[in-house]
C-alpha cells in the first residue's frame, strides 16, 4: 500500500486541500480542492491532476458549516478516494511560526499552544490555520500532523535586515521584519539548481506576484532579505493590499478620519492595491484587458513599485545573476514580465521576447548577463515533502 499525504491551507472561509501520494519514491499530486463560503454559502470541489472535477457539492446559501463541517466532508471523500493508500499524515500550512520556528514542526498540543502565542502577530490568518490541526487532533490523535509555516525560511536573514529602526524593547518583544511567502521561496530556491546552477549559487531575486505580492533576494539559495516585514500588508501593493506605506498615513487616518484599527485593517488589507487604485478589480486579467486610464494607473504603479524594490534587494545582495518570476501573474502575464525586465536593463537584463511570449522557463536573451526565469511554484508540494521527511524521523 502506498503513502498518501493531505496538505491542508486553512483560511477564515475555505479550506484549500491537495492531495499528494508516493509513487515511484516521488511525491504526486492527484487531487487538489476547496471548500469555500464555509459560514456563507459553502461549496465542494475536488479535481483531478488533469483538472477534471471528481466531486462536488454545495450546501445552499446560509449555511454555516463551519471549518469542522467542512473538515468532516472533506475527511469522508478522502477515505473514498484511498483505496489503494494509506494517509500517513497531513502538513498543514500555518503563516507564523515567529523566531522559534525556523523549520516545519511535527505537532502536537503543545506545539499547538506555542503557536497560538504567534496569533496576534497574525490575527487574520494564524487562528484559521490552526483550526483544523486542533479538530484532528481531537478527532484523529493517531494521525501525524505538521506545521510548515511561511516565515521559516527568511530566518536566514541577517538580523540588520530583520530590525526596524524603533527602540529596542520593542525589538525585543517581537516587533520585527518576519517575511512571508517563504513555502513558495523555499520551492523555487529547491528547484533552481536544474535550471540555472549560477544563479542557484549566485544572487538571485525571486518575485512572488499572486493576489499576495512579495519578492526575496536570495544568495546562494538562502534569503537575505524579502519585501513583506512584520505583516504580509508591507512591500509591493497587491491585489486588495496596500503595501508599503509612510507610517504617518495611518496616524492621520485616525486624528483626522476618526478610523479605528478595524477600519483601517479593512482599508490596507482589502481595499487598496489593485483593486483601490484602479476602482475596478483586484484581479490583474480584468485590468490588463481594460482601457479605463485608471486600470492603467494601477499597473504602472504595481510595475514601478517592483522596479523600486528591485533595486533595493540588488542593493542588499550586492549584485544580481537571475530574476525569477512566480506564482499567478508571475507565471502568467507576459506583458507584466516583460515591463519588470525592460525596467530592470540598467541592471543587465535583456529580455526573450518570443520566449517570454511562450512562458519560458527561461526568457533572457542567450547574451544576458543577468539571467530571467519564469518558473512555476509549489507551496503544496514543498509541505507534502516537509511533511514525508518529518515523518519518517
Ligand atoms: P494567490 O495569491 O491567491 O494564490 P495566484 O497566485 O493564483 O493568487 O495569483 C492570482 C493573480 O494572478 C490574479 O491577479 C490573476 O489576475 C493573476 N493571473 C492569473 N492568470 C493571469 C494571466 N494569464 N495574466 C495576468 N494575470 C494573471
Amino acid at each position: 500500500m502506498a503513502d498518501a499525504i493531505l496538505v491542508v491551507n486553512a483560511g477564515s472561509s475555505s479550506i484549500k486541500f491537495s492531495l499528494f501520494v508516493s509513487r515511484a519514491g516521488s511525491l504526486c499530486m492527484v487531487i487538489r480542492g476547496q471548500i469555500e463560503g464555509l459560514f456563507t454559502n459553502p461549496r465542494f470541489v475536488a479535481k483531478d491532476d488533469a483538472g477534471a472535477v471528481v466531486s462536488e457539492k454545495s450546501w445552499g446559501d446560509g449555511t454555516q458549516l463551519g471549518h469542522a463541517g467542512a473538515l468532516d466532508h472533506l475527511a469522508g471523500f478522502i477515505r473514498g478516494e484511498l483505496a489503494e493508500h494509506r494517509l500517513v499524515g497531513v502538513g498543514h500550512r500555518v503563516v507564523h511560526g515567529g523566531l522559534e520556528y525556523t523549520q516545519p514542526v511535527r505537532v502536537d498540543a503543545r506545539v499547538v499552544t506555542e503557536l497560538e502565542k504567534f496569533v496576534p502577530l497574525a490575527p487574520l490568518h494564524q487562528p484559521h490555520n490552526l483550526t483544523p490541526i486542533r479538530l484532528l487532533l481531537e478527532r484523529q490523535p493517531g494521525l501525524a500532523q505538521v506545521a510548515c509555516f511561511d516565515t521559516s525560511f527568511h530566518r536566514t536573514n541577517p538580523e540588520i535586515a530583520q530590525r526596524f529602526a524603533i527602540p529596542a524593547d520593542l525589538h525585543d518583544a517581537g516587533v520585527r521584519r518576519y517575511g512571508f511567502h517563504g513555502l513558495s521561496y523555499e520551492y523555487i530556491a529547491s528547484v533552481l539548481p536544474q535550471h540555472d546552477a549560477r544563479a542557484a549559487g549566485g544572487k538571485t531575486v525571486v518575485l512572488h506576484l499572486g493576489n499576495g505580492a512579495s519578492m526575496c533576494a536570495l544568495a546562494s539559495g538562502k534569503s537575505v532579505a524579502s519585501t513583506m516585514g512584520f505583516t504580509a500588508v508591507d512591500g509591493l501593493p497587491m491585489g486588495t493590499r496596500c503595501g508599503a506605506i509612510d507610517p504617518g498615513v495611518i496616524l492621520y487616518l485616525m486624528d483626522q478620519r476618526g478610523m479605528d484599527a478595524r477600519a483601517i485593517e479593512k482599508l490596507i488589507y482589502n481595499q487598496s492595491g489593485l483593486l483601490g487604485v484602479s476602482g475596478i478589480s483586484s484581479d490583474m486579467r480584468t485590468l490588463l484587458a481594460s482601457d479605463d486610464l485608471r486600470a492603467k494607473l494601477a499597473i504602472d504603479l504595481y510595475v514601478y513599485r517592483i522596479r523600486r524594490e528591485l533595486g533595493s534587494l540588488v542593493a542588499a545582495l550586492g549584485g544580481l545573476d537571475a530574476i525569477v518570476f512566480t506564482a499567478g501573474i508571475g507565471e502568467n502575464s507576459p506583458e507584466i514580465r516583460e515591463r519588470v525586465l525592460n525596467d530592470a536593463e540598467w541592471l543587465g537584463v535583456k529580455i526573450d521576447r518570443h520566449a517570454n511570449a511562450d512562458g519560458g522557463p527561461r526568457i533572457s536573451a542567450a547574451d544576458s548577463r543577468v539571467a530571467a526565469w519564469a518558473i512555476p511554484t509549489n507551496e503544496e508540494l514543498m509541505i507534502a515533502r516537509h511533511t514525508q521527511r518529518l515523518l519518517r524521523h
